[in-house]
């Protein structure tokens, strides 16, 4: 193995992927059998740098060649940058080494289009196939779906991979057009749609025989790059709804356009969108995915932006004040959960410890409630707060002045794995 011209492709192969940032582990139990590598077990992949990116994962591009010319990617076939690409083999020697080493815990595998959607799949396909039969790796393997692939190849890439993510790219179709028109929508909706279905009967079949072969047991995800076009906060939720509903997504990615790139349909270089917009977004999906809340609560005609200043939860509250307050000791889960300062954990803690006792603002505290929020919104068994004569806007003021947002600087790092 020529080390230098590898490490020379890892350079560059891995500073192109790391823009794509759908690469969390969650959600895949695959087991170590037959004193196999690895084991892709829930929680096995959950290392995140500061900015909430997965890092535990051999993050690569099988190739930056491209024959399109999206205008946002670094790895457009007019931009002027070293190209490289592995070979299947080199990428599975790395990974089995990188996990021995303890490098890694997985693999995450993307590539720019060789020739042909057919010609690079198959390839990405191979990679899984020789680390699970012919290395007899249990470890995680994240594989990117390329748009018009075959449904055979994504099939095979179903049985190897534990999940599967095809890239919306940009929120809207309008937005697809004017930045990659050579790309369809379409060509995303289908293999998203063909997942969903094998996904379904996959865990139809492992009802019926435990011993069917697992699919993409991790689902799929998708990726959405936000601030190349001028989408806003409304749209982009929008679209992410609309996905999570038909798709039956396991997460939207939500990665804040970063520029680099000069050309008249794109913002400018020197304004990348603030990580807090990104953060804001993941906010607000949770919201969505675990708290109950309509998407139209968050983002609407009147509020299409997510307030930066605040969380879309605490944003919500204040301007639904008439819900407010509410009894710790009586109000039912749904609107516990709305309550800023009380997450999922602390919504469920209560609803058991109060069936042997009244709270009040310590027993909140044990739990773990966030009561210098939540006391604007609640009452409990005491009256230590009892102050109701504040608007959303003085409850504002009051929480952005306690709280020092670790989100307020807007500076964007990017991941740089090696
Ligand atoms: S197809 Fe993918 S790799 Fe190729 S230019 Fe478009 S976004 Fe980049």
């Amino acid at each position: 193995m020529n080390v230098d011209r590898i490490t020379e492709k890892l350079n560059i192969l891995a500073d192109a992927a790391k823009y794509d940032v759908s690469c969390a582990s969650s959600g895949s139990d695959r087991k170590n059998k037959d004193k196999g590598l690895g084991n892709a077990s829930n929680g096995i992949c959950h290392s995140y740098t500061e900015d909430g990116r997965c890092v535990s994962l051999l993050k690569i591009l099988l190739t930056n060649h491209c024959i399109f010319d999206c205008a946002y990617c670094v790895s457009r076939k007019n931009n002027d940058i070293k190209r490289a690409a592995f070979t299947v083999q080199e990428v599975v020697d790395l990974t089995i080494n990188f996990y021995r080493r303890n490098y890694i815990e997985g693999l995450f595998l993307s590539s720019g289009i060789f020739k042909d959607a057919d010609y690079t799949m198959e390839r990405l396909v191979r990679v899984a196939k020789k680390l699970r039969t012919e290395h007899n790796f249990n470890g995680y393997i994240h594989l990117k779906s390329i748009p018009g692939a075959s449904e055979e190849l994504m099939r095979e890439a179903g049985l190897y991979a534990d999940r599967l993510s095809v890239n919306l790219e940009m929120p809207t179709e309008a937005g697809l057009k004017l930045l990659a028109p050579d790309k369809n929508r379409q060509d995303m909706i289908d293999p998203m749609q063909f997942l969903k279905k094998e996904i379904i009967q996959n865990t139809e079949e492992k009802k019926l025989f435990k011993k069917a072969p697992m699919f993409a047991p991790a689902g799929q995800s998708t990726q959405v790059i936000v601030g190349a076009t001028p989408e806003n906060d409304q749209q982009v939720l929008q679209s992410a709804n609309y996905f999570y509903k038909n798709f039956n997504l396991k997460r939207v990615y939500y990665s804040g356009y970063v520029p680099v790139l000069a050309d008249q349909r794109l913002p400018a270089l020197n304004t990348a969108v603030p990580l807090v917009r990104e953060n804001r977004l993941y906010q607000a999906d949770w919201l969505m995915r675990f708290y109950g809340f309509h998407v139209n609560e968050i983002v609407n005609n009147q509020n299409p932006l997510l307030d930066l200043d605040i969380d879309p939860k605490l944003s919500w509250a204040i301007r639904n004040m008439q819900v407010f307050p509410i009894d710790i000791n009586k109000a039912d889960l749904q609107l516990i959960l709305r309550v800023p300062g009380i997450g999922l954990l602390s919504a469920q803690k209560i609803m058991a410890a109060r069936k042997f006792a009244k709270l009040g603002w310590e027993q909140l505290k044990k739990i773990g409630v966030a009561v210098n929020r939540a006391r604007y919104f609640i009452t409990c068994n005491s009256n230590e707060f009892e102050r109701r004569d504040l608007t959303g806007q003085n409850i504002k003021q009051f929480i952005m002045a306690q709280s020092q947002s670790k989100y307020n600087k807007n500076t964007q790092i990017q991941l740089n794995l090696f």
